[in-house]
């Protein structure tokens, strides 16, 4: 099984959300159910499709031209994020989710599914305007971030998006995506979290001590230096708010790193006592908890299918 902070908190929320997400949700199998969880899992909504652009963009733009030590300017970010954010709004707006061609992996970086267009309305224009203006200010903020330009500039090698992967417990690997990870010549690394909403009152701290953990314990990638971070303590964390430009450095202390290692074999350990390792053909949806608070479904990608297989037999 693999673990994430996210599954984990996925299945704290909803034991069935986790289902969907983690054992159902296929792109390869023929089952109709398991596409259908595929295609659902996909779904996001604006918010958080308009955060993964500007994350996408740093990944696949600015941090490769800064390894390179090449020179990048805002305006040619920007282009290239408007580029990408009004390919994906095209598609997302089309909502082909029951079109029986669709592959994900065949459409390329245009792919986007809108949560709204599959259990609301098409998002209005000036929510899709606001979105394009969040990401407009994220990016301007992003060069006026001293700490943070400092930090990218002074790497001697920059790392976006790579899975970290390491063994936790017989059966259980743990899979963490930190944003970015700053290699220095000398000294610790430093991992990047970047946060795209206006308020900035989530903690990332549990997170971050995870990702840090996950860089000292991971199977290092070909192009890592020859000893990424051998303690997770001295890992620099930095929470960076693209739309408030608040960075928030996080030092973790031994204990953090005790009670984070705590954390993931507890809800590790909580997740396989009820699955016991069984493939997708020996489970079903009922044999999960649904949630407790019904907000949890209002946010659900997974309703349909979820209240599909309680009313099935
Ligand atoms: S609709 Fe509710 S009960 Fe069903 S999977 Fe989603 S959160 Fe869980």
């Amino acid at each position: 099984m693999r673990w994430s902070y996210s599954a984990s908190r996925s299945f704290r929320q909803c034991q069935r959300q986790w289902f969907f997400k983690n054992i159902a949700a296929s792109g390869r199998a023929n089952d109709p159910l398991r596409r259908r969880a595929f295609l659902l899992s996909k779904l996001q909504s604006l918010s958080a499709w308009r955060g993964k652009v500007v994350d996408d963009v740093i990944s696949t733009m600015l941090v490769p031209v800064l390894n390179r030590r090449g020179h990048i300017t805002l305006k040619g970010l920007k282009e290239r994020a408007s580029d990408l954010f009004n390919r994906q709004l095209e598609f997302a707006l089309a909502h082909p989710i029951n079109d029986p061609n669709l592959r994900v992996t065949d459409e390329g970086d245009e792919f986007a599914l809108f949560y709204d267009m599959e259990y609301g309305q098409r998002p209005s224009d000036i929510d899709i305007a606001q979105a394009w203006s969040d990401v407009d200010e994220a990016l301007t903020n992003l060069f006026k971030m001293e700490r943070i330009r400092d930090g990218l500039k002074s790497a001697s090698y920059l790392v976006a998006q790579r899975g970290l992967q390491f063994e936790l417990m017989d059966g259980v690997t743990v899979l963490a995506y930190p944003d970015v990870i700053a290699f220095a010549a000398e000294g610790p690394p430093l991992i990047i979290d970047w946060k795209v909403h206006a308020f900035g009152e989530n903690d990332a701290r549990l997170q971050l001590a995870i990702y840090a953990i996950a860089l000292s314990r991971a199977k290092r990638h070909v192009d890592f230096p020859d000893q990424p971070a051998s303690d997770p303590s001295t890992v620099a964390l930095i929470e960076a708010q693209l739309l408030t430009q608040s960075v928030r450095e996080h030092q973790i202390s031994e204990e953090e790193i005790i009670d984070a290692e705590e954390y993931m074999i507890s809800s590790a350990y909580e997740i396989t006592s009820l699955t016991e390792g069984k493939p997708f053909k020996d489970l079903s949806a009922k044999d999960f908890q649904a949630a407790q608070y019904a907000e949890s479904c209002q946010r659900c990608s997974f309703r349909t299918i979820c209240w599909e297989s309680l009313h099935a037999n």
